[in-house]
C-alpha cells in the first residue's frame, strides 16, 4: 500500500491526491483521503479504481475541504480474506473522547487475528476485514489524554511492519515499526509538511525531502514544527529489501540511495554472477528494466526492447485473482517480433513468484522465432511468503518453494535461468562485504526464510517455519 498526508496547505485533498497518483504502483485496488475543515469537520471519500479515475472530478474534490488531509492507495495482502469492500478501503476513522483521528497503515500486523479476538471478546465492533482497523481499537481502549499517546499505547501491542501517516484536528503523525519495515518520508511543501510512503510522491507536488522517518520514530507535526519520539523498544533496522528490487518506484530514493541505481547495480552483479553468450539483452518491462540495463552495459552485450508493454496497464501481480493474473501477462506484454527472429536472447526480470509471467512470455519469445532463451532474474528465488505487506501467494504455489533452480529451468523450458545470489543482492545494495548472516543488515525473509519478526497468526494457522 502506500500512505500520504499534507498539513499547512489550502486543499490539502488536491496535494494528497497527487501524492496517492505518484504511489499508485504501490496498491491499485482503491484509494481513500480523510481532510479536516475547521468549518466542515471531518471529511472523507472512498473509491474503488485508480486515483486518476476517482480523485480527479471536482465534484468529490469539492468534499474534502481543509488545509490537513491523509490518504491510502490499497492492495491487499496476507491478512485480508475475500474481495475488498468499500468498508476494508482506508484511512480508517475513529471518534474519541479528545477529537476525531484518521489512520492510514502500509504494512502488514502479524498478530492481528489474535489482537482481534481479544478486542472483540472485549466489546470492540469491527467494521472492516482489514489488519490495521485494529490500530484505531486498541487506541480507543487506551487510557491517555491524547490521540499520539493513544496511538503509542496501541502500536505497542501491534507486531509486524506499519508505516503510518495519521492525522487529527491539528495534527499530522508519521510513525514507523521498530524495524522500519516499510518506507515513509518527510517532505517539505512552502509553509506545510507532508509524509509519504516514497519521495516519488514529494516530486510530483514540488516538496523537498526533509529525511526518512527513522524506524521506531514516531513524529508529530503542528504549525509549531516537528516533534519527534521513540516510543517503542529500539531494535537493529531490517528494511524490506524487496523494495529495492521490486516495490518502489525507481524514481525514489531509499536511504539516501537512488532505487535506480540500486536496480542497475543488480544487473551488474547478475552479468558477473551468471555471464552468457548472447545477442540482445531484453528487459521484462517495466520491473526488469533498470537491472537489464546493468545488465548489458556490464556484459557488453546489447541492450534492446525485446518486449513492449502496453502502458494501459497496471502491475500484473496486484490483480488479486489466478484467472486475471493468467490473461495479464498477455494484456500486458507482447514480443517484438521483427527484433526477436533468430536471435539468442537474455530476458531480465526482477522476481519469479508462481512463474506465470516467465512461463508466458517464454512461450511468446519462442513463438516469434527466438534462438534462445536465457532467463536472469533479480532476486534470489522467492522460497517463502512475506507477512509483512506484500503479496505473496502460500508457500505452496511458490514455484522456487517446490523446485531447484535447475528444475524451475526445465519447468519453464529455458535454455537457462539463473537469478542474483543473496550476497549480489546484498552488495548492489551497497553491503560492500555482502549480508552479514549474523546480522542481516534488512529483511529477506521470502528469499532466506529467516523472519525477523515471528508471524504469530501464521503460525497458529499451521504455517512451519
Ligand atoms: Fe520485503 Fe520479502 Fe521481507 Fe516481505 S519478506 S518485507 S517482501 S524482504
Ligand atoms: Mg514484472
Amino acid at each position: 500500500c502506500g500512505v500520504f498526508g499534507v498539513i499547512g496547505v489550502s486543499d490539502a485533498a488536491n496535494f494528497v491526491a497527487l501524492g496517492l497518483h505518484a504511489l499508485q504502483h504501490r496498491g491499485q485496488e482503491a484509494g481513500g483521503i480523510v481532510t479536516y475543515d475547521p468549518e466542515a469537520g471531518f471529511s472523507e471519500a472512498r473509491r474503488f479504481g485508480y486515483v486518476r479515475d476517482t480523485f480527479t472530478s471536482q465534484k468529490v474534490m469539492e468534499t474534502l475541504p481543509g488545509s490537513i488531509g491523509i490518504g491510502h492507495v490499497r492492495y491487499s495482502t496476507a491478512g485480508s480474506k475475500g474481495a475488498t469492500q468499500i468498508r476494508d478501503v482506508q484511512p480508517f476513522f475513529g471518534q474519541f473522547s479528545m477529537g476525531g483521528a484518521a489512520i492510514a497503515h502500509n504494512g502488514n500486523i502479524v498478530n492481528a487475528d489474535e489482537l482481534r479476538k481479544e478486542l472483540i471478546d472485549r466489546g470492540s465492533i469491527f467494521q472492516s476485514s482489514s489488519d490495521s482497523e485494529c490500530i484505531i481499537h486498541l487506541m480507543a481502549r487506551s487510557l491517555q489524554r491524547n490521540i499520539p499517546e493513544r496511538m503509542k499505547d496501541g502500536l505497542r501491542r501491534v507486531e509486524g511492519a506499519f508505516s503510518i501517516v495519521a492525522m487529527t484536528r491539528t495534527k499530522l503523525i508519521g510513525c514507523r515499526d521498530a524495524l522500519g519495515v516499510r518506507p515513509l518520508v518527510i517532505g517539505k511543501l512552502g509553509e506545510g509538511y507532508v509524509l509519504s510512503s516514497e519521495t516519488c510522491a514529494l516530486d510530483i507536488i514540488g516538496a523537498e525531502l526533509i529525511r526518512e522517518v527513522a524506524p521506531g520514530e514516531m513524529v508529530v507535526i503542528t504549525d509549531k514544527g516537528i516533534e519527534s519520539s521513540k516510543p517503542f523498544e529500539q531494535k537493529r533496522p531490517r528494511f524490506c529489501i524487496f523494495e529495492h528490487v521490486y516495490f518502489s518506484r525507481p524514481d525514489s530514493i531509499i536511504g539516501g540511495r537512488s532505487v535506480y541505481e540500486t536496480r542497475r547495480q543488480i544487473g551488474v552483479e547478475l552479468a558477473k554472477e551468471a555471464p552468457v553468450d548472447a545477442d540482445l539483452v531484453c528487459p521484462v518491462p517495466d520491473s526488469g528494466t533498470p537491472a537489464a540495463i546493468g545488465y548489458s552495459q556490464e556484459s557488453g552485450i546489447p541492450y534492446a526492447m525485446g518486449i513492449i508493454r502496453n502502458q494501459y496497464m497496471g502491475r500484473t501481480f496486484i490483480e488479486p485473482s489466478e484467472q486475471i493474473r493468467n490473461m495479464g501477462v498477455r494484456l500486458k506484454l507482447n514480443v517484438n517480433r521483427a527484433l526477436i527472429k533468430g536471435k539468442r536472447v537474455i530476458l531480465v526480470d526482477d522476481s519469479v513468484v508462481r512463474g506465470t509471467t516467465s512461463r508466458k512470455i517464454k512461450e511468446m519469445i519462442l513463438d516469434a522465432g527466438a534462438a534462445e532463451v536465457h532467463f536472469r532474474i533479480a532476486s534470489p528465488p522467492t522460497e517463502w511468503p512475506c507477512f509483512y505487506g506484500v503479496d505473496t501467494p502460500e508457500r505452496s504455489k511458490l514455484l522456487a518453494a517446490t523446485m531447484t533452480p535447475d528444475e524451475m529451468c526445465s519447468y519453464l523450458g529455458v535454455d537457462s535461468l539463473k537469478f542474483i545470489s543473496l550476497d549480489g543482492l546484498y552488495r548492489a545494495v551497497g553491503e560492500a562485504k555482502g549480508r552479514d548472516p549474523a546480522k542481516p543488515a534488512y529483511c529477506d525473509a521470502c528469499f532466506s526464510g529467516e523472519y525477523p519478526v515471528t508471524p504469530t497468526d501464521q503460525i497458529a494457522k499451521g504455517f512451519e517455519l
